[in-house]
């Protein structure tokens, strides 16, 4: 075990070795699978079991961890093999932003029909923003407009990770024409329905490892059976789905994140600089202890989330924290990732060098699950203040 690891380790011995287990099992898998497809990545990491959720234990054992903790352990484990980031992210994406929540949500039986999701053949995706903008779920154009028994839709989602390898979308679409809590509905049908086209993907800057692409929807005919919850529930399935992805999401930064400060750290303890090791100074070891904070808080936040979880704790009540656990995580990588770059020097900006830096995808965190200049003002408006975005 390295230093960095000893001081790491802030969880229970029992979900630390969930971890360790997960990076020892997904490193192999990163080797072979370097410069293989996304899809092909997905697959082989998916049958690690990382998508399977084991229902709630009320008597677990000792300080076994619960299974949403077991399950940000895998991820934070496959993260550390080495395994690209983009890929972890969709992981991590569906298992908390859609897999917990829509188990949450969906009548027992309805869950049942979709429990193959777990096993990694099925991809979903997760379509909500539109070209005019994603914070504002309120103004989106696209709708479901009541057909017999069941619906036409007809709109487009865009910026969607996995849009374009998806076989599965969880869409969101306006049922009611003004700006009430229950305009939206939230349908789940797939990408092969006819009146379904997708467009190809974005040359994207951050997590390149996964596609984002467009889906476009021109009078698909979807049956009642195709939405979840009841018509008008769209928000509040939104909420969850949103909740868990704030909670949860950026574990698949914590692997990155501690690669990031064992490399740097190395680097700093062997490195002569100036007659001596460059680590010698203040002002480097400062800027480590830095990184080692970064990554402490959002551990400690992460794992305290997914603990809120697995105690029963429903999102509703979770929201702020939530909020406040993704914009500290998000700007923690940010900062970890600055503090890396500048004591990498030049290396940081040289692709096969030992110290390359990736700054799109730390700066992606900022706005994706919600941008954190908006989700501030949510947390402000919780705690009393009169303010709307
Ligand atoms: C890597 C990545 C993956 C993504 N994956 C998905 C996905 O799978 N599914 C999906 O639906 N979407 C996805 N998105 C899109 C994402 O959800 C949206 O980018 C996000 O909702 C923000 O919408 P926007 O980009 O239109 O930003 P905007 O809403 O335009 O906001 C941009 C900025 O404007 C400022 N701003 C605007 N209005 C206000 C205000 N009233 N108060 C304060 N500040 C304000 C803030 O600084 C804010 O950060 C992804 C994005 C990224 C980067």
């Amino acid at each position: 075990m390295t230093a960095t690891d000893r001081l790491l380790r802030t969880g229970p011995t029992a979900t630390e070795a969930v971890v360790s287990e997960y990076r020892d099992r997904a490193r192999p898998l990163a080797e072979q699978l370097a410069g293989k497809g996304f899809r092909d990545q997905w697959e082989a990491l998916a049958g690690l079991g990382v998508l399977r959720l084991d229902p709630p234990e009320p008597d677990r054992a000792g300080d076994a961890p619960g299974p949403v903790t077991r399950s940000l352990a895998m991820v934070e484990g496959i993260g550390l093999a080495g395994v690209d980031p983009g890929v972890v992210y969709a992981l991590a994406s569906q298992v908390f932003g859609m897999q917990y929540p829509l188990r949450a949500v969906l009548p027992e039986e309805a869950w049942r029909s979709l429990a193959h999701l777990q096993e990694g053949r099925v991809l979903l995706c997760h379509a909500l923003t539109e070209r005019r903008g994603g914070s504002d779920p309120l103004s989106m154009d696209t709708r479901a407009r009541r057909d017999g028994d069941g619906y036409v839709l007809d709109g487009a989602k865009t910026f969607i990770t996995a849009a374009p390898v998806a076989d599965l979308a969880l869409v969101f679409a306006r049922t009611e024409e003004n700006r009430s809590p229950f305009a939206l509905s939230a349908f789940l049908f797939p990408v092969d329905t006819p009146g379904v086209t997708r467009a190809d993907a974005f040359a994207k800057t951050a997590l390149p490892g996964v596609p984002m692409g467009e889906l476009a929807f021109e009078g698909v005919r979807l049956t009642a059976d195709h939405r979840i919850g009841a018509e008008g529930s769209g928000l509040a399935i939104l909420s969850s789905t949103t909740t868990w992805e704030r909670a949860l999401l950026l574990g698949y930064a914590l692997g990155p994140m501690r690669i990031t400060l064992q490399r740097i750290t190395t680097w700093a303890s062997e490195r002569d600089h100036f007659g001596r090791r460059m680590g010698a100074s203040h002002q480097v070891a400062a800027r480590v202890s830095d990184m080692a904070l970064a990554l402490h808080r959002s551990r400690s936040l992460l794992y305290a989330m997914a603990a809120r979880l697995d105690a029963g704790t429903p999102t509703r009540r979770l929201s702020a924290e939530a909020a406040l656990t993704k914009i500290s995580v998000s700007e923690d990588y940010v900062r970890l990732t600055g503090h890396a770059t500048a004591l990498s020097g030049v290396r940081a900006f040289i692709a096969d060098s030992e110290l390359p830096a990736d700054l799109h995808s730390p700066m992606a965190a900022l706005t994706y699950a919600g941008p954190n200049d908006l989700l501030r003002v949510g947390v402000a408006r919780e705690f009393g203040l009169p303010v709307e975005n």
